[in-house]
């Protein structure tokens, strides 16, 4: 019955993991839920009075697909307020959250056979979308402290390759490109003339070592071959209202539009005058975050490092913990299988990402959820070193 194309991607583990363990909650079990990377705060209240006086006023027809004028200007000014980047409104459009605008640029890029160089370990979306788009990732693993290994981009760009997917705070690694690193990739991007970038800056206000810094920030030259994808989601605590964006060349801009246009018309346009508010608003939420996430990182990484046959690297950036299974001799299924159904505490697997010897955690998720975690993740650490040891 179904398609081949259908038959070869695989269900989104962070989705099916999170939904699983939602549900065992609804059923009255105490689950901690450190799965999906979701911000506990609430929306903030400026971005809920908004959308409220948005509903009232009958704000509820269908809007451009590209975006409201206001929200795409809004956007213009943030890429100038945090990233120092010059774009007009028609470089600009809003999707429903950036997994639609990563989704819409591959189907716009790329032919069958296309080659998408993607840095393992990389979110779990990534890959299913480009088989999607009927591309072929191209894997490269990453050195061993997570960064990206430039001589192995430098021998797998060939005319094959029409696009490097780059991620950086990295969601699973928390990897946040240094200045050098930006440098070494610009020049490959320069020699390669029909090589296009896809940048997933979506944690870029979250980062605890270093500095976000955009490709085309350095590479203003990349500017009319980037797309630079980012949403209000994690930023401002905003996963459900759907609302992601992204700025590159009008004449991708306007492809990426008129596909839109037959797939899902307009974002939301209530979520649309929210996003507004949070874009252009007081900007004290977004501190309040970092400040928070800031302090749960070093909670969990101190607690995770003091266990045995585990450990931790302190992610330079966004909110997940990217924990070293290989010495619990289990395979990263297996963990989080056995850690969900003997301590409730979920957890995604490292294979969602590339890395079977490897568990994400996100943190995320509020302080007291993180210490009866963290609780119970130590409690089954040492049950199953107590085992082997017997
Ligand atoms: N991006 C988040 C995560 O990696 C949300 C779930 C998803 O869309 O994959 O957990």
């Amino acid at each position: 019955m179904k398609s081949e194309k259908i038959n070869r991607i695989s269900p989104s583990v962070t989705i099916e993991i999170t939904t699983i363990a939602k549900e065992l909650k609804r059923q009255g079990k105490d689950v901690v839920l450190l799965a999906a990377g979701e911000p506990d705060f609430p929306s903030p209240d400026h971005v809920k009075t908004g959308a409220i006086k948005a509903i009232e006023n009958n704000f509820t027809t269908y809007t451009e697909t590209a975006g409201i004028p206001e929200l795409k200007e809004g956007i213009c000014k943030k890429f100038l307020r945090d990233n120092g980047l010059n774009y007009k409104s028609e470089e600009i459009m809003v999707n429903c959250g950036s997994k639609h605008a990563i989704y819409l640029a591959l189907q716009c890029l790329l032919s069958p056979g296309d080659k998408v160089i993607l840095s393992l370990p990389c979110w779990n979306s990534y890959i299913e979308q480009v088989k999607l788009a009927e591309g072929e990732p191209l894997l490269i693993n990453s050195r061993e402290d997570m960064s990206l290994d430039i001589d192995k981009l430098n021998k797998s760009v060939t005319e094959k390759v029409k696009v490097l997917l780059l991620n950086s705070p990295c969601n699973p690694t928390g990897h946040v490109f240094t200045e050098k690193e930006l440098e070494a990739i610009g020049e490959i991007a320069l020699t390669h003339k029909d090589l296009f970038i896809i940048s997933d800056e979506v944690y870029e206000y979250f980062v605890y070592e270093g500095k976000h810094i955009s490709l085309t920030g350095v590479f203003p030259e990349l500017k009319n071959r980037t797309v630079i994808v980012n949403s209000v989601s994690k930023s401002y605590s905003m996963p459900g209202w759907r609302i992601g964006y992204a700025a590159g060349p009008k004449e991708l801009i306007s492809s990426m539009t008129a596909l839109q246009d037959h797939i899902t018309s307009n974002p939301s346009s209530i979520s649309q005058i929210a996003a507004l508010k949070a874009i252009v608003g007081d900007q004290s939420c977004v501190k309040h975050m970092f400040h928070e996430f800031s302090k749960r990182r070093d909670f969990v990484i101190d607690r995770l490092n003091k266990l045995p046959l585990i450990k931790c690297s302190p992610p330079k950036g966004a909110f997940y913990a990217f924990i070293d299974i290989s010495k619990t001799c289990m395979d990263s299924k297996k963990f989080t299988k056995r850690l969900l159904e003997e301590e409730l505490v979920a957890l995604i697997p490292g294979i969602a990402f590339g890395y079977d010897n490897f568990v994400r955690l996100s943190f995320a998720s509020a302080y007291e959820e993180l210490k009866k975690g963290m609780e119970r993740i130590e409690r089954f650490i040492l049950k199953i070193n107590n085992a082997r040891e017997e």
